[in-house]
């Protein structure tokens, strides 16, 4: 009896996020490849800083907050990313989106940008998340001009 309930807790606690490390190494790694991909795509190359990125999966505490730019004065620069949205709730589009947002300020150096297009959409991936100015819809349609967009601003 007591076997069954250890099981059915372990089972439970995998449940809630049970890739092994390095299996969310290599996720986060091919996120950070897939930027450089983008970039090579378009006769950029940011293969060094993307080299001396690290990113980290953390709990971000502050309330809306889904990923930080974290700028140290030693290199490399840290990407981190709340643990439990990536774990949890992130589509394949959401994580990219969020890598390649943080990639923009640690990378690009790029701040936010929430305008909008004729149809009220976000036209940047450097949209804040919070602002009312546009709504995000980033979808396989609109990628390659966000994407655009993020390496030629
Ligand atoms: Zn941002």
């Amino acid at each position: 009896m007591k076997y069954i309930q250890i099981s059915l807790l372990v089972f439970i606690l995998c449940f809630n996020g049970c890739k092994d490390d390095s299996e969310l190494e290599s996720e986060l790694q091919f996120y950070l490849d897939q930027f450089e991909v983008e970039a090579n795509a378009r006769g950029l190359t940011f293969e060094n800083q993307i080299n001396s990125t690290e990113i980290h999966l953390v709990e971000i505490i502050t309330s809306g907050v889904l990923g930080q730019c974290v700028r140290v004065d030693a290199e490399p620069n840290e990407i981190h990313i709340d643990r439990n949205f990536w774990l949890n709730e992130a589509t394949d589009l959401q994580k990219e989106f969020i890598v390649f947002h943080e990639l923009g300020h640690c990378i690009l150096n790029r701040g936010h940008l929430n305008d909008a297009n004729g149809q009220g959409e976000c036209i940047s991936i450097m949209y804040d998340g919070n602002s009312p100015q546009c709504m995000l819809n980033y979808n396989p349609a609109v990628k390659e001009e966000m994407v655009d967009e993020l390496f030629n601003n």
